[in-house]
């Protein structure tokens, strides 16, 4: 389940990304919300080793969610409700 997860959130592309992990940040630990306020920020200090494995271990798996529609089987953005194809149908 993981590993389907870490997929889509590597798929995602930056804007998605960032949006989600501003989602993410709400809920995080204090650990992981360093790591994800140093990934948003501005400096583009790179994560050490093991906030690498932090990030790909917890973080981004969290990124993207099962999209909320019944039957649907694509992801939706952390945060989203729905995947954006099922965004457009339910009006959101
Ligand atoms: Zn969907």
């Amino acid at each position: 389940m993981t590993d389907k997860f870490s997929k889509a959130a590597k798929d995602l592309t930056d804007s998605e990304r960032k949006k989600a992990l501003e989602s993410v940040l709400d809920n995080a630990n204090e650990t992981e919300a360093g790591i994800i306020r140093q990934i948003l920020g501005e400096d583009g200090k790179p994560l050490t080793e093991k906030q690498k494995k932090v990030y790909e271990k917890y973080i981004e798996p969290a990124l993207v969610e099962k999209c909320g529609a019944l039957g649907c089987t694509r992801f939706s953005l952390a945060g989203e409700t729905y995947c954006a194809t099922c965004a457009i149908d339910y009006g959101e």
